[in-house]
């Protein structure tokens, strides 16, 4: 099936049993072939929860599927969190829980984000417990709550350094009050947010504990009906004062270990793709929209097809490596929006041929951190990016 290497780009069309092998996956959601896809192993997901379980003792587990789990998949993520026993859900907004809610999930889940007015019907309807942060919003929910006649399950927020959403401190007591006191409000958790807790000793971070801890003191015995929210990732690696009651995490269940810390944690996501095209390439010849890369001596060229059009970032031009044959190669050029090109110098590679973008092939690693240090952003970011153009194929080796 694998014929020599030829001078004209080649698409080969396999038949017999080793067809099997160049076929292209099926994206689950469509069942239509696609040459590039995103392979999430739950069963390292699960070993990564469990892990962060025996990091927090006693704590109950929120799982933060916000943002398409990271990219991984809002439902299969959820489902899998969920037969692995996690306590909570978290997510960033109403439309997110919804999906949930239709899939099936039945945990707590609680909405994160800021509430909009028109929102609180569903928050209702969809029995969520989502999050108040100023008496304004409290007003809301209240009226909502007696127009339904139900008791809303409310968390609150207190801003204790994030500057994002959240009551002040000081102006916190008063609010835990009325919270408490109307019939209309069921008080379940009350949270803060860290800003700066991947990097341990902060005093920042140190101070936004202090601060939490000392509010929950002032609240008198009524504090232990309440779920106390603190640590996020950062928080569950370094600073295990605040796991409280919960923690809520997100980049540690993919797999992504802060420095120094639960080094068991295993990357859940690969990013994989097949070769689309195969040509010789003559010295001195520009590769790619602008020519940034130019060829220095007769070269083998293959073209993989995946672009910044599925959130392959087009910062990672003539940058990334990706893994052909167990072997890293650089990207030649700029990526397109829909493929790039890698320059393979006098290296062996056929169409078809599986192409590592993240992950392992071999005894080599494309890992997510090298993105990370390329472009100088968050491993949560680079995650986000990957869009619904890739399907995303399950597995569980472990
Ligand atoms: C996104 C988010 C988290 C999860 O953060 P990680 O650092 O990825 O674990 C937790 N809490 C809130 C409020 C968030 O917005």
């Amino acid at each position: 099936m694998k014929g020599p290497i030829s001078q004209e780009g080649v698409f080969s069309t396999p038949t017999g049993p080793a067809a099997a092998a160049t076929s292209v996956p099926r994206s689950t959601a469509s069942e239509i072939p696609h040459p590039s896809w995103i392979e999430i192993d739950l069963q390292r997901f699960r070993d990564n929860l469990a892990v962060i379980r025996r990091q927090i003792g006693q704590s109950r587990l929120c799982c933060v599927v916000k943002a398409n789990a990271y990219g991984h998949g809002l439902v299969p993520m959820a489902q899998a969190a969920s037969v692995a026993g996690v306590d909570y859900f978290g997510v960033a907004h109403l439309s997110e829980a919804v999906c949930l809610r239709r899939a099936g999930i039945v945990k707590p889940i609680l909405v994160l984000g800021a509430i909009h007015e028109d929102q609180i019907d569903d928050l209702i309807r969809f029995d969520l417990e989502f999050t108040v942060s100023s008496a304004y919003k409290a007003q809301l929910v209240a009226e909502a709550a007696q127009r339904h006649a139900v008791r809303c399950r409310v968390h609150l927020e207190i801003d204790t350094g994030m500057r994002r959403t959240g009551v002040r401190v000081e102006s916190a007591l008063a609010l835990i009050d009325d919270l408490l006191k109307w019939s209309c409000f069921d008080l379940r958790g009350i949270y803060s947010h860290f800003a700066m807790s991947e990097t341990p000793n902060d005093p920042t971070t140190l101070r936004q504990i202090e601060q939490f801890l000392a509010l929950k003191e002032k609240v008198g015995p009524t504090a232990q009906s309440i779920i106390w929210h603190l640590a996020n990732s950062g928080g569950i690696a370094y600073y295990p004062d605040s796991h409280l009651d919960m923690v809520r995490v997100g980049l540690l269940c993919y797999g992504l270990s802060l420095p120094h810390s639960m080094s068991a944690l295993k990357l859940v996501l690969s990013l994989k793709s097949k070769i689309s095209y195969f040509k010789v390439v003559a010295a001195n010849e520009g590769i790619s929209y602008g020519h940034t890369y130019r060829t220095r001596a007769q070269t083998r060229v293959v073209t993989v097809p995946v672009g910044y059009g599925d959130g392959y970032r087009r910062d990672f031009s003539n940058k990334m490596s990706v893994l052909i044959r167990g072997q890293r190669h650089r990207i030649a050029g700029s990526v397109c929006m829909d493929q790039f090109m890698v320059d393979i110098g006098d290296k062996e590679a056929y169409v078809g041929d599986e192409v590592v973008l993240i992950g392992r092939q071999g005894n080599e690693e494309i890992q997510l951190s090298e993105m990370v240090d390329l472009i100088k952003t968050d491993p949560r970011e680079i995650l986000c990016h990957f869009n619904d153009r890739i399907p995303r194929i399950y597995t569980a080796h472990g």
